[in-house]
């Protein structure tokens, strides 16, 4: 064998054995560079399908709890340092969240209400008639297309809309039984059920008006994220407050931003 063909094979062997160090290093390492991701905490149940719905802060149970009541304090009277955060909690099955001194009830595609909850509201009611009289007088002709539905009602709506169009579609538009603000009595479906609603001079007065009368537009174009639903310019729900109810309307962001009950906005991936 010639000097330099034996310096070649010296090399290549020393290469081959090099290569299988990396190999065998890596193969070795693999398990210690699994992603950390794991599952964040047990509130990942909680979520459903493709929608990032993550509560913030676990319910607390508060039984003999009503909604507007007055918390019962033993403490003195402190102004608070802090800002508030959202209180969640429930009360037997029905959610709540305290926000700005408010309780508000909560349903969404994470927490449901028990199925015999609900009916037609009074409260409601009336001021969604207070405020079709107000706009009656602006020339606006305001009416309900939907306000109660019982959760019956609800599952025989959902299950007929899954089997025309399928779940994950249905999904998008239509709440699960249980899972309906409708059956709350305190949401109602205003003038239309089509987009082009937005472009009306009645969708423009319930954006200007709507709040001063306690109701919020639910489900927001671009904050399909948060609420799992598509636009609704029709939907409104009343949450009695009005100054609570400005608050959010002013903030362009749904219900569950403006409390903070979803984790932040996901960044679109960008396809290079
Ligand atoms: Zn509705």
């Amino acid at each position: 064998m010639k000097r330099s063909t034996k310096k070649s094979v010296l090399i290549s062997l020393s290469c081959i054995v090099v290569i299988l160090a990396v190999v065998l290093l890596f193969i070795f390492l693999q398990p210690t560079i699994q992603p950390v991701l794991t599952s964040e905490n047990e509130l990942d149940v909680y979520q459903e399908d493709s929608v990032d719905m993550k509560p913030i802060i676990m319910p607390e149970t508060e039984p003999n709890r009503q909604p507007d009541e007055e918390p019962e304090t033993t403490e003195t009277l402190e102004e608070p340092t802090q800002p508030e955060t959202t209180r969640i909690y429930e009360v037997d099955g029905v959610t709540y969240i305290s926000l700005e001194g408010v309780e508000v009830l909560l349903v969404n595609k994470v927490y449901a209400l028990p199925p015999n909850f609900g009916g037609p509201n009074e409260e409601a009611t009336a001021a969604l008639n207070r405020m079709f009289a107000v706009a009656a007088e602006d020339g606006i002709s305001l009416y309900i297309v939907s306000g109660y539905r019982s959760y019956d009602t609800q599952a025989s709506i959902y299950n007929r809309y899954v089997a025309d169009w399928g779940q994950e579609y249905t999904d998008t538009v239509s709440a699960r039984p249980g899972h309906s603000e409708h059956q709350t009595g305190l949401t109602f479906d205003i003038n239309s059920l089509s987009n082009s609603f937005k472009n009306t001079d009645e969708y423009a007065w319930l954006q200007q008006h709507a709040a001063e009368y306690g109701f919020i537009m639910r489900y927001l174009e671009g904050s399909e994220w948060a609420t799992g639903y598509s636009f609704e310019p029709w939907h409104y729900r009343y949450i009695a407050d009005s100054q609570l109810a400005t608050n959010i309307m002013e903030s362009k962001l749904s219900l569950e931003e403006y409390a903070g009950l979803v984790t932040e906005r996901p960044e679109p991936e960008i396809d290079e």
